[in-house]
């Protein structure tokens, strides 16, 4: 029997691979269920744009072509879309794909990479993998510590920062002045991957260009993805912005050509309306704000978010309360799952189904909290 342990890279031993746990319909026929509302990873609910899905039929007739012209196009609409040049763009099978390039490029075993917590889990999983050590930087009232992640990056020599804005699973964005501060603090060899999987969501007077600082040389590497916004999580798409002497680079450890042409396909697509994209920030901004007011008045907090979900603190077992949602036909995610007990973080979506959430929400407190209807609320948000 070969022990497979003792043959692959010593630092893949006791990390433990994502686990995503029972799926939708799994879950429906478990917990005897005919609807559930899918508020766990923070999909674009809307799915894809009107006429996406056409495209993508229509694209199939091609599929028995490889896709490398195709990226030329996908890389030319990105790029007039964001008002840069298509040398910049640099496209994947999604972030995450992105985030094992990055690390696979930069890090060797030993290196030192700089996380914050709370954050997206995979930059310390991917950099840990590689072997490189991580240097984790706790945030400030739920935001990142933009001033710390620079001075910890100087302390130990960091190959890269990873910053996560709007941060997963928190909502909360970097400020203009803390994001120049930071680029200006980086020691030497060391660049910022910031991961801007929800930057669609923030007000566009809030949103930081970083395009610009790709384009100006900065140690700047920006992802994003067509998985939130655009609705396409499952089709996997995704692309980086970075400078057009880095891109061979990032393209000389990914596996060539790994988009397929029904993704880029759909990206073209989403592209072409982006009014869309806009509307559907609103939209998402709407059901947010409805929803943060309904749990305040059931004395339950959210954290201020610019993204598609709301991170919450519950007062109360946050397995159990995900347990009494999900028996409720709502299935929202555990702060247990990323190391904050005490919390839950739910996906925005319509705003009759926030209605719908925050009600059930209060329901299931009261239950768990004795089981008594007239219970109140307001000691529950400071238990
Ligand atoms: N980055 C962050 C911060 C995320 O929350 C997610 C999805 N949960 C991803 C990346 C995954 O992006 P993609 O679907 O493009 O791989």
């Amino acid at each position: 029997m070969t022990d497979w342990s003792t043959l692959v890279r010593p630092s893949l031993l006791g990390l433990d691979p994502y686990r995503p746990g029972p799926g939708v319909e799994e879950l429906k026929e478990r917990y005897g269920l005919t609807e559930l509302a899918k508020l766990n990873w923070n999909e674009g609910l809307l799915g894809p744009f009107p006429g996406v899905s056409e495209a993508v039929l229509a694209e199939l007739d091609r599929a028995w072509m490889y896709p490398e012209h195709a990226y030329t196009d996908f890389r030319e609409a990105v790029a007039s879309w964001l008002g840069t040049s298509p040398e910049l763009i640099v496209p994947a099978h999604g972030v995450q794909s992105l985030i094992a390039t990055v690390a696979h490029a930069f890090l060797d075993p030993g290196d030192s990479v700089v996380v914050p917590s709370p954050t997206y889990g995979l930059y310390a999983q991917v950099s840990s993998a590689a072997g490189a050590h991580v240097e984790t930087v706790p945030g400030r009232d739920h935001r990142h510590d933009p001033e710390a992640l620079g001075a910890a990056a100087c302390r130990v020599g960091a190959r890269l920062i990873w910053l996560c804005d709007p941060n997963n699973p928190t909502g909360s964005i970097v400020k203009r002045d803390e994001w120049e501060a930071l680029l200006d603090a980086l020691p030497e060899r060391c660049a910022v991957v910031v991961d801007e999987a929800y930057a669609e969501y923030v007000h566009p007077e809030r949103r930081l260009r970083r395009e610009d600082d790709v384009e100006a040389g900065r140690p700047v590497i920006v992802l994003r993805t067509f998985s939130k916004i655009f609705g396409l999580a499952g089709l996997r798409l995704g692309y980086a912005v970075a400078h057009e002497s880095l891109a061979p680079y990032l393209d000389v450890v990914q596996e060539p050509f790994n988009v397929n042409r029904a993704a880029l396909a759909a990206g073209r697509a989403s592209l072409r309306q982006p009014g869309l994209v806009d509307e559907r920030r609103r939209e998402n901004e709407v059901a947010r704000e409805t929803l943060a007011r309904l749990l305040r008045e059931r004395g339950v907090e959210p954290f201020p978010s610019e993204a598609n979900f709301l991170l919450v603190r519950v007062g109360v077992d946050d397995l159990a309360l995900a347990e009494a949602l999900l028996r409720r036909g709502l299935l929202v995610r555990p702060g247990s799952d990323f190391g904050m007990p005490g919390y839950i973080r739910v996906t925005i979506g319509a705003v009759p189904l926030m209605e719908r959430l925050a009600e059930e929400l209060g329901s299931a407190i009261r239950e768990i909290l004795n089981g008594d209807a007239d219970q109140q609320l307001e000691g529950a948000s400071h238990a």
